[in-house]
């Protein structure tokens, strides 16, 4: 089938890869040409395991195409998807005007029947915009044309996004037009085929899913934090406590790691954007806002380690403290709203200089900070630590999980870890000299 895709971003450009992949002909449009040119030159903007050579071969098959041209794109398909970024406005809410401008682009140039398919994670009503926006300019140039507007939230993971597309645990379709379901439903039989995963529902709760989704999976990691916070103050241990609820089925071990706190461009967003949601509906939602809270303050905690560790905030002046991982979660580069980026920003502002490393997060470490005096980036995770008064770990990567105590111990200043991962068996490292800060673990040496 023929498809269009706006956007190129994690979400976009993914879809757009593994449609062409299953033998989709898809046209993926965006709005940055620098972009645009990259990834008709086969490069790729984001780090996401697998995706490159799902594009290079989409490309030279001529399945995957990009264009910056939204009326050859509205033109190339019947079905159009909507993949744009939705970040928060001032107040929180998901700002739509990305979202709008496509579908006034689409009803622009639609020649005619259209389904416009929104994978965007957007508030419930959103479909009803999109819809109006549409008949609106279709008024403007007077005419009638056929289309159905669809919600079909995307469920990927950065990271994992290309297995997760490929194997999704579901695809929700939102929509009562039995005409687009017949449409999305061959859009997806490839993905079907070991079995159904398509449900198909009403826009409105398709949107609503999205959402709830995300905040289950943040409520999750926050209740965790709290307990972890509540067990650091009761000499207990959170990892016996994490496997002694994991084992009960109703809860099960997904998602129940605490941290130094949730980050990336989905959980923080989607939270607060829920949060205005209700609100704007006149229904009060505390557990939202302590999810959130207790986020911000979690991501708070390694640096609150650091500074009691060298007797105060004011005791970190003049420091070099190492860090381990800046990216949000291992497998991506993406640093949107990591817990890295405010221990490091904490640091900065009490006098501390960072030295930090991350397999992949690098250059976008240097395209968000610039060159500062205070901030050095190592080439390896042993280098990283030279002359440095303690360590920080912000993200979990594999590489970090196994290392070289000794080596560590001869590079650093002091044998000293924050570790917001809780990677390591404290007693053992305790035991080997090291003064070692986990999440919710006990202190005592
Ligand atoms: P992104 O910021 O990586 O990419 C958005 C892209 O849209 C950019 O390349 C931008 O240039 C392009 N764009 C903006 N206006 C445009 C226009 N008028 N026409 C064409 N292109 C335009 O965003 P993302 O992370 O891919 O997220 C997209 C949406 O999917 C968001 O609503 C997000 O919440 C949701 N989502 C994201 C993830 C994730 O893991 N990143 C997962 C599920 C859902």
């Amino acid at each position: 089938m023929k498809l269009a895709i706006f956007g190129t971003g994690y979400v976009g450009l993914v879809s757009g890869a593994c449609l062409a992949e299953v033998g989709h002909d898809v046209l993926c449009m965006d709005v940055d040409q620098a972009k645009i040119d990259q990834l008709r030159a086969g490069t790729i903007p984001i780090w996401e395991p697998g995706l490159q050579p799902i594009v290079e071969r989409n490309l030279a098959e001529g399945r995957l195409r990009f264009t910056t041209d939204a009326a050859e794109a509205v033109r190339h398909a019947e079905v159009q998807f909507i993949a744009v970024g939705t970040p928060p406005d001032e107040d929180g809410s998901a700002d739509l005007q990305y979202v709008l401008a496509v579908a006034e682009e689409i009803a622009r140039h639609m020649p005619g029947y259209r389904v416009i398919v929104n994978k965007s994670t957007v508030p419930v009503g959103t479909a009803g915009k999109v819809q109006e926006r549409i008949a609106q300019v279709l008024a403007e140039r007077g005419e009638t044309v056929a289309f159905d507007v669809v919600s079909n939230p995307e469920f990927l993971k950065e990271g994992a996004a290309v297995a997760d597309f490929l194997k999704p645990d579901r695809i929700l379709v939102g929509t009562r037009s039995a005409r687009a379901q017949e449409r999305m439903r061959e859009i997806y039989e490839p993905f079907n085929r070991n079995h159904e995963r398509t449900l198909f529902t009403d826009v409105r709760s398709a949107e609503l899913t999205k959402y709830a989704a995300n905040a289950m999976l943040a409520t999750r990691i926050s209740l965790m934090n709290e307990l972890a916070n509540l067990a650091e103050r009761l000499d207990a241990d959170i990892e016996e406590v994490r496997k002694g609820i994991g084992a009960d089925p109703r809860i099960g071990y997904h998602f129940i790691y605490p941290g130094c706190g949730y980050g990336g461009s989905c959980f923080p967003k989607d939270v607060r954007a829920l949060g205005r949601i209700a609100e704007q509906v006149g229904y009060d939602a505390p557990l939202l806002r302590a999810v959130e809270a207790v986020n911000e303050r979690q991501k708070n905690t390694l640096f609150a380690k650091l500074a009691d560790h060298f007797g105060g905030a004011g005791g970190l002046a003049g420091r070099t403290i190492a860090v381990w991982g800046l990216a949000f979660k291992p497998n991506t580069d993406d640093l949107r709203e990591a817990p890295s980026r405010s221990l490091i920003e904490a640091l900065w502002q009490h006098g501390a200089r960072v030295q930090a490393y991350d397999p992949v997060a690098m250059d976008e470490m240097r395209r968000l900070y610039g060159p500062r005096a205070d901030l050095a980036l190592a080439s390896n995770k042993y280098s990283v630590l030279e002359g440095a008064d303690a360590l920080a770990i912000c993200t979990e990567w594999q590489q970090f999980r196994a290392p070289d105590f000794d080596e560590m111990a001869s590079l650093l200043q002091a044998k000293v870890i924050a570790d917001g991962r809780n990677l390591y068996p404290p007693d053992r490292l305790r035991a080997a000299g090291w003064h070692y800060y986990g999440i919710g673990r006990p202190e005592r040496p």
